[in-house]
């Protein structure tokens, strides 16, 4: 078919896309999440200034495609009918009639989904899970996203929100989520987790943090996961060790993953997942560490996304294309 409007709806920023029907990305637009902390208490501004934003991207992309059906994939838990966003944690959304509400904004046939199971379905049908009957896919970015995908189909549970893997609690009494629980794994292993702990280090002013201290002027406000990965990747100890932690709590949760999914492949992508291959190479050994049953079961494969931070895109416009 002709191309589609993929849209991945995220905690921090928005990234759209006109991909064709091979799942090539054509053109991009992307924003930052808006996030008015002007008037805090207006929750429902801020869920109208999100839907917005993405009308005014696919505006951007459609000029030239008029007929192009749009995907959208949020951050968000999502009802079976795919009508409704019945809650996010790093989004305003709360029983929000989203499909309807863009339809009517866009007049365009509106598909939509969850933004990891967008991205599962990019990898399962172009990337890193081709050919793969039992497929777990998490995207790394604000939080910790989950697909399982099982003879190439989503699972969705019976209410639309299987998969919410990044809220399993891993340690009881830890971290506060946005989910309202504490000590969610995604407090353990993303974008924001590791932000959070580059904070910790410079508000610390930590001795073996000079790099981190250094790129931010001793401004711990200003340390974001994107940092403290680029740092670790140009070398820097203190960021490395970030990330190896980081690992640490991601192959663990994978091995609770896999006594009860048992998938063939892990896909590890999202902006921090696809940026970091020495995250995703320690999630793999502390994952063989911890799996129950270990030297008389089958590994399942832990594979870097290949489509990157586009995955959600990809797989919503290639949902809304197909449906
Ligand atoms: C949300 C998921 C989302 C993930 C990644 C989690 O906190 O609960 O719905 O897929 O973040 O954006
Ligand atoms: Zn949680």
């Amino acid at each position: 078919g002709g191309p589609a409007i993929g849209i991945d709806v995220g905690g921090t920023k928005i990234a759209a896309g006109l991909v064709g029907g091979d799942g090539r990305l054509l053109q991009r637009a992307g924003r930052r999440t808006p996030r008015p902390v002007s008037d805090p208490a207006s929750e429902e501004m801020k869920a109208e200034a999100v839907e917005a934003a993405v009308v005014a991207v696919v505006r951007e992309l459609g000029a030239d495609a008029p007929d192009a059906p749009v995907g959208v994939g949020a951050a968000g838990w999502m009802d079976r009918s795919g009508r409704e966003v019945l809650f996010s944690p790093h989004l305003a959304w709360r029983n929000e009639p989203l499909q309807e509400r863009l339809e009517q904004a866009l007049g365009r046939p509106v598909l939509l989904t969850n933004d990891a199971d967008a991205a599962a379905w990019a990898e399962w049908r172009f990337g890193a899970a081709r050919e793969e009957t039992h497929v777990v896919c998490l995207t790394l970015g604000t939080g910790i996203g989950g697909a399982t995908i099982v003879d190439g189909r989503i699972q969705r549970g019976r209410f639309g929100v299987a998969g919410e893997f990044g809220h399993q609690t891993i340690v009881p009494g830890g971290h506060r989520c946005a989910c309202g629980n504490r000590g969610c794994w995604e407090q353990y292993a993303s974008g924001n987790a590791l932000g959070r702990e580059g904070r910790g280090l410079v508000e610390a002013a930590s001795p073996i943090a000079h790099a981190l201290r250094a790129a931010v002027d001793d401004d711990a406000a200003l340390v974001t996961g994107a940092l403290v990965t680029q740092l670790a990747a140009e070398g820097d100890p203190a960021c490395r060790d970030l990330i190896d932690e980081m690992g640490q709590w991601l192959g663990l949760g994978i091995a609770n993953l896999a006594a009860v999914l048992d998938p063939g492949v892990f896909v590890i992508g999202g902006g921090l997942g696809s940026a970091s291959t020495a995250l995703v190479e320690t999630a793999e050994h502390s994952y063989r560490r911890s799996l129950s049953g270990r030297g008389y079961r089958p590994f399942a494969r832990v594979a870097q996304a290949q489509l990157g931070a586009e995955a959600g895109l990809i797989g919503a416009a290639d949902l809304a294309r197909r449906r």
